[in-house]
């Protein structure tokens, strides 16, 4: 029997389509610049975000990690969310492998970096302070889409203290949808974007950094350096080229199912569901503490998969439905009936 697993959009699997065209695709070895298929992904991303070069990455993790290698030097500092994924959920690479000193500050409810904040951080120019380099925006930030008004703020500061701005972009397909705009009119205020194709898209495998030529040329030395290298990776990239043909608008499905999940949910006390406007696949429940295992163990018996805790993380994507999302309140309905 299938479950319906919440606990991330990166659990989808490739549909049989994706896997023909893996099987299908046409390969080189990519170390020499030969696959075709790796290069065809990174032209199409390239084109769509609007940059001048795009580099194939095994994860986010290692396009995030070498964008802040190629922007900084040993010694200069990143400003970045105390949150963000770059700085909390990737081990400390940029530190541990760039030595690069992060600069991590509050993010504010709506999932931006306070700019008056952001601009008292950045250090003068003194030896005795790291550089200050760079600043580093998510969007998504936990599933929720930054206002454009916003972006544009922060490319304005990054111009003023001449410092790289980078996005990570793991999501920013779903930001675009949720802002109703086209995604290079997010992508188009940053000196390097990184997008997963893993997540949300429905890819097994990898992500693509964006940026001018030279700078994806450093990239490319740090992915090498950091055992990135990889062969005939375009069975890899036709899945990606698949996922970025076929997923994209279908993320609003995705949104409005998030929706309805957290208006089913709403009805149900003592649920506190937060999902503010500018939420996209992510529906987030405070439940009381001692709810924490037996609803757990109530939901796994209807299949329904969740990362147990006091405050749920409820991931839509394209391996659950409608129908789903409707199963699911179902069973918390249920719960909260005894
Ligand atoms: C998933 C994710 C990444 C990169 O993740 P990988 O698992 O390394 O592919 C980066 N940033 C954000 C915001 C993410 O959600």
């Amino acid at each position: 029997m299938r479950t319906i697993d919440f606990r991330s959009d990166t659990v989808t699997r490739p549909t049989q389509a994706m896997r023909e065209a893996m099987i299908e695709a046409e390969v080189g070895d990519d170390v020499y610049g030969d696959d075709p298929t790796v290069n065809n992904l990174q032209d199409y991303v390239a084109n769509l975000l609007g940059f001048e070069s795009a580099l194939f990455t095994c994860s986010g993790t290692q396009a995030n990690l070498v964008a802040l290698m190629a922007h900084c030097e040993r010694g200069d500092e990143y400003i970045v969310g105390q949150q963000a994924h770059t700085y909390r959920y990737e081990g400390g690479g940029a530190a541990a492998l760039g030595s690069i000193q992060p600069q991590p500050i509050e993010f504010e409810p709506d999932g931006t970096l306070n700019l008056d904040t952001v601009e008292a951080k950045i250090k003068p120019d003194d030896f005795h302070f790291a550089k200050t380099r760079l600043l580093c925006l998510e969007n998504t930030q936990n599933g929720r889409a930054l206002p454009m008004e916003y972006l544009e703020n922060a490319r304005r500061l990054a111009r003023k203290h001449e410092l790289a701005l980078h996005l990570d972009g793991a999501r920013v397909f779903n930001a675009a949808i949720a802002c109703k705009v086209n995604v290079s009119e997010i992508t188009h205020y940053f000196d390097s974007v990184s997008v997963c194709l893993s997540k949300g898209l429905g890819a097994p495998v990898g992500s693509v950094l964006c940026g001018k030529k030279e700078f994806i040329d450093t990239a490319r030395r740090w992915r090498k350096v950091t055992g990135g290298g990889m062969r005939q990776a375009g069975i890899l990239a036709a899945a990606g080229l698949c996922a970025l043909n076929n997923n994209v608008s279908r993320l609003a499905d995705d949104h409005e199912n998030a929706w309805f999940l957290a208006n089913g949910l709403k009805k149900v006390t003592p649920l506190d569901v937060q999902f503010e406007e500018s939420q996209t696949n992510m529906v987030f429940v405070t439940i009381p503490k001692d709810d924490v295992k037996p609803l757990n163990k109530k939901l796994k018996k209807k299949n329904i998969t969740i990362t147990p805790g006091r405050q749920l993380r409820l991931v839509t994507h394209l391996d659950i439905t409608r129908e789903d999302i409707e199963t699911t309140i179902h069973a918390f309905k249920q719960f909260y009936k005894k």
